[in-house]
């Protein structure tokens, strides 16, 4: 088994983990906090605009430093990697799945998931055959050769999904997944999420759909930059 990836090692290990925007005025968008996520945990994250969501998507999904604390991933102590160690690390064992898809338009739903592999070191024969059982895996096996223009929303959203979950990754991590999609489009992802979910995969989503938050088992709350794991129903902290 490869080091790091067995089921007792913590996916995401907070330990007093923190962000201060230098300023001026210094900004404290994360107050140290510190938070496990287990392997195939699915965790809500929620709080209202400018709580520190972001920053903590950005810190969990190593595209920005904290300026406190450690972080690991998998069991790796992330503040001791190079900046191109750590790029390395984030393409293996993160997938991301953001607001607004980010496919490509011009490219079928298979040469997007497809793409995802290109720089990860999977060899070329094998890519297409990957790319499709990631795209069978959301439900997806019939529309391969779309483009995303001419899926719905929800069906683009997977493909993005397929996208993060090709390169088999520790941790799938989402922003909003949900909120650019009418309702019967996010039941749709949501389900998805929650069969991804029932399969062992490690979600943690940020959003500020109480449905989402809803389906998750764990949720965490960010209020005023301090996070807190919550006890009280969604609708009740989300202010
Ligand atoms: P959310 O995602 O919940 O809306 P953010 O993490 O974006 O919240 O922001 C948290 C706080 O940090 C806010 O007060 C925001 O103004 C501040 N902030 C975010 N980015 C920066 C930055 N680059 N420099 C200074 N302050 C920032």
């Amino acid at each position: 088994m490869e080091a790091g990836t067995d089921t007792e090692t913590p996916v995401i290990e907070f330990r007093g983990i923190g962000l201060t925007y230098p300023g001026p005025p210094p900004v404290a968008a994360l107050r140290p906090c510190d938070l496990t996520v287990k392997r195939g945990d699915f965790v809500a994250v929620v709080g209202p605009s400018g709580s520190g969501k972001s920053t903590f998507l950005n810190i969990a999904g190593l595209l920005d430093a904290p300026t406190s604390g450690t972080y690991l991933l998998d069991g790796i102590d992330t503040g001791k990697l190079r900046d191109a160690d750590r790029t390395a690390l984030r393409g293996l064992r993160i997938g991301f799945v953001f607001q607004s898809f980010h496919l490509l338009p011009q490219r079928t739903a298979l040469e997007n998931v497809i793409l995802a592999l290109v720089y990860d070191g999977t060899p070329r024969r094998e890519r297409a055959d990957r790319a499709r059982r990631a795209l069978e895996q959301v439900g997806l096996g019939h529309r391969v050769d779309s483009l995303p223009t001419r899926l719905s929303g929800g069906e683009r959203q997977r493909v993005a999904i397929a996208r993060a979950l090709v390169t088999r990754p520790s941790l799938l991590l989402c922003d909003e997944p949900t909120g650019n999609l009418d309702t019967v489009n996010a039941d749709s992802v949501l389900a998805l999420l929650t069969q991804l979910h029932k399969d062992g995969m490690t979600v943690l989503v940020i959003t500020h759909d109480p449905l989402v938050a809803a389906r998750a088992e764990n949720m965490v709350t960010i209020r005023d930059g301090v996070l807190s794991l919550s006890e009280s129903a969604p609708h009740e902290v989300l202010g």
